[in-house]
């Protein structure tokens, strides 16, 4: 049975009352690809956008088998007990082309699911990572809406997703194996730039040494830059989400951050370069929509794709041409 709609009202007052179900609905609202569905999830975020910003939000990445969803679930069930609210949101890089998530199932975290202070949330699978990247940073501000005081982004590590997941955090905390120091050349690139704590999980039973020796590696790697990045190395951290110890370490590893963060200011920075990010990554978005849709464009699209391929008129001129018949190029010009 199909639903009944609900009114831009009903959204409002649900989302804020922490209705799960109506958070959900909303989600899915904000998710769909219906340009109807489009205009109220744009009347509701705006109407909603007063009372965003007061969560903790913070990225947790790190490779498949690393502990995530397991890390997530004992970090999930400590704040819970200390009465904090936790939305956990997943971005899956691979989704969108496996046409399923692999992360954020409730499944993977049943305990913290069952809980009636966590909502845990796979993004959706549909369109571009970007586009899934839109979504996932506006259902973050529907969950803070809802009264959700710490918000996780949990990905998967593949170089890309760690600087997306950053662009909508606080903080990022990576998740590393014992013996991923071994491939430090890889970890060292994609963390520098936008990592601020590292847990070298599993550091429990056999693989205790091993974890310590990757923690080691791993602080003389992230130390040999400079002062900002020294500090990063003294922030590897060790624990075992399996034998629930470090992550309360962890834990409070990422709140100094967030805590120094806000009183430098750097925080408000990071947060106010996002938005501009965001902005004009809208802007790109919408242009481009509009720019295919353009009948100036459609009208030349055969002609101009058929010379291309038949090697008459070079790519570039073919851009030029499109530039020119939208009247963003003048005729002289070249
Ligand atoms: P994810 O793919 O990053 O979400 O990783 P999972 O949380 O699914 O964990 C992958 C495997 O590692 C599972 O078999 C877990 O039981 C195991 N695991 C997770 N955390 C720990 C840990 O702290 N210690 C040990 N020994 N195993 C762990």
């Amino acid at each position: 049975a199909k639903r009944r709609p609900l009114s831009l009202d009903e959204y409002f007052e649900g989302v804020r009352a922490g209705a799960i179900a109506t958070l959900a609905r909303a989600i899915t609202l904000i998710e769909s690809t219906n340009p109807q569905h489009a205009q109220q999830a744009e009347a509701l975020l705006t109407r909603l956008m007063p009372h965003t910003g007061g969560a903790v939000r913070v990225g947790i990445t790190g490779p498949p088998g690393a502990g995530k969803s397991t890390f997530i679930e004992a970090l999930g069930l400590q704040l819970i007990a200390a009465g904090r609210r936790v939305a956990v949101l997943a971005i899956d890089p691979s989704s969108s082309l496996s046409g399923g998530s692999i992360l954020g199932d409730k499944t993977r975290m049943p305990r913290l699911a069952a809980e009636p202070g966590a909502y845990i949330r796979p993004t959706a699978a549909a369109g571009t990572l970007g586009g899934t990247a839109r979504r996932t940073r506006e259902s973050l501000l529907l969950c803070e809406a809802a009264g959700y005081d710490v918000v996780l982004v949990e990905t998967v590590g593949v170089g890309q997703s760690e600087a997306l997941v950053s662009r909508m955090t606080d903080c990022v905390l990576a998740l590393a194996m014992p013996g991923a120091g071994d491939d430090l050349q890889a970890i060292k690139r994609g963390l520098l730039e936008v990592v601020d704590i590292v847990a070298v999980n599993k550091a429990d039973g056999a693989l205790l040494p091993a974890a310590e020796v990757t923690a080691g590696q791993l602080r003389n790697a992230l130390a040999s830059g400079d002062a900002e990045h020294d500090a990063l190395g003294a922030r590897v951290l060790l624990c075992s989400a399996l034998e629930n110890r470090g992550v309360d370490a962890v834990w409070q590893a990422v709140e100094q951050h967030c805590a120094h963060a806000k009183q430098t200011g750097a925080l408000h920075a990071r947060r106010a370069e996002q938005l501009r990010h965001w902005l004009w990554e809208r802007v790109d978005e919408r242009l481009c929509e509009a720019l295919h849709a353009h009948p100036a464009v459609r009208a030349l699209r055969t002609e101009i794709e058929s010379a291309v391929t038949e090697g008459r008129l070079s790519a570039s001129e073919a851009a030029g041409r499109v530039l020119l018949a939208l009247g963003l190029e003048d005729s002289g010009a070249k």
